[in-house]
């Protein structure tokens, strides 16, 4: 029996079949377990019933499944769940499903912690662990699937990458995550019922263009006007909003999509006439919408939701300008499982 056994789900169907041809099986049964490991989302070697015992026992001596564990399950009085998910090495991230009308959707975590200093942000608190690899990622989407059939009878119908984490700066194990999500020997789920949520790393974007990637884009602007926005998010001293716009340029002439600006209302912050002109003339620059998210205090109370009338204000003058706003509110609050609140708290 091998120690440190690899994961076995790091390895590409090339590899798996390869691997079958060294032990002088066939290379068939590299795709019959690469289908239990990803599409059937097998837990264990024992599960792969089409597969022999004896090659169960060699898969067991050489490689181990390192897939996530529900530590703690918490159910909001508006259906939302909130999962606790231990990874292999005993992390937790936090990944939230949230049923809307007919919908169900999975908002996942693509880091442990976060590198980010978002100041509104409860998961900026925590230090960034690690990067999630493409397995823990997907293993988060199987899970909700699952809850969403059990719960709600239905399958799942939309994925976010807005839990913990900055999806942009653990890029390729998303790539891979979603890859995965969308392909038939997956859960064949279509890219368009994705959304990447970013603060808005320029590098990324373009990186993201480039890649012809096909799942939507969200930007967490939060304020069009650079010193507001630093003082906010202070890594925006680093990525101006002049190099976001060039970017968000570049990715909407290479693929053709339009960006959400996910933008939250603070009093005090962003609250006043020249923030919504400034918004309104960001918007111009690439076809957008906006959603106005509902802020989700964290403990500190140093930030406060707008008044009403801000927020009138901000939607009265994008709607003038033929720019489209929805005002979401927030979901599964209860159990601080909101937008800005994963902070594993359980
Ligand atoms: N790092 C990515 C994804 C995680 S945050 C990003 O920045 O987009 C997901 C969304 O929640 C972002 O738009 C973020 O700005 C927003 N958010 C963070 N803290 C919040 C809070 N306390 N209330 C409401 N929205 C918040």
């Amino acid at each position: 029996m091998k120690e440190n056994k690899k994961d076995i789900r790091s390895l590409t169907k090339q590899q798996l079949r390869d691997f079958f041809l060294e032990e002088g099986d066939k290379a068939f049964r590299g795709d019959q377990v690469y289908e239990w490991l990803w599409s059937k989302a097998a837990y264990s070697f024992d599960e792969m019933t089409n597969v022999s015992k004896g090659t169960r026992q060699m898969l067991e001596n050489n490689f181990v499944i390192n897939h996530i564990r529900v530590d703690a399950m918490q159910r909001s009085l508006d259906g939302t769940i909130k999962n606790a998910v231990k990874l292999h090495d005993g992390l937790t991230v936090e990944s939230v499903l949230i049923p809307t009308g007919s919908r169900t959707t999975a908002c996942v975590s693509s880091q442990v912690g976060c590198s980010l200093d978002c100041k509104f942000c409860a998961t900026s608190r925590l230090k960034r662990m690690r990067n999630l690899n493409p397995d823990e990622i997907y293993d988060q989407v199987v899970v909700i699937d699952k809850q969403s059939k059990l719960y709600h009878n239905r399958p799942l119908s939309n994925i976010v990458f807005m839990g913990m984490g900055e999806p942009l700066m653990n890029y390729n194990n998303v790539l891979k995550a979603i890859d995965k999500i969308t392909s038939p020997e997956g859960l064949g789920m279509s890219p368009k019922r994705i959304v990447v949520s970013t603060s808005g790393v320029p590098k990324m974007i373009r990186k993201m263009a480039d890649d012809q990637v096909k799942f939507n884009l969200a930007v967490s602007l939060h304020s069009a006007i650079d010193n507001v926005r630093t003082s906010i998010m202070p890594f925006n001293e680093t990525f101006p909003l002049a190099e976001l716009r060039e970017a968000l340029e570049y990715w909407y002439k290479k693929t053709n999509r339009q960006i959400t600006y996910e933008y939250v209302i603070w009093k005090g912050i962003n609250d006043c006439q020249k923030d919504i002109d400034a918004l309104v003339k960001f918007c111009k620059y690439v076809p957008s919408k906006v959603n106005i998210i509902e802020y989700n205090p964290i403990d500190d109370g140093l930030y406060q939701q707008a008044s009403q009338e801000s927020l009138d204000g901000y939607t009265r003058a994008l709607e003038s300008n033929r720019i489209v706003v929805n005002v979401r509110r927030s979901r599964g609050k209860d159990i601080d499982a909101a937008c800005g609140q994963l902070a594993n708290k359980t």
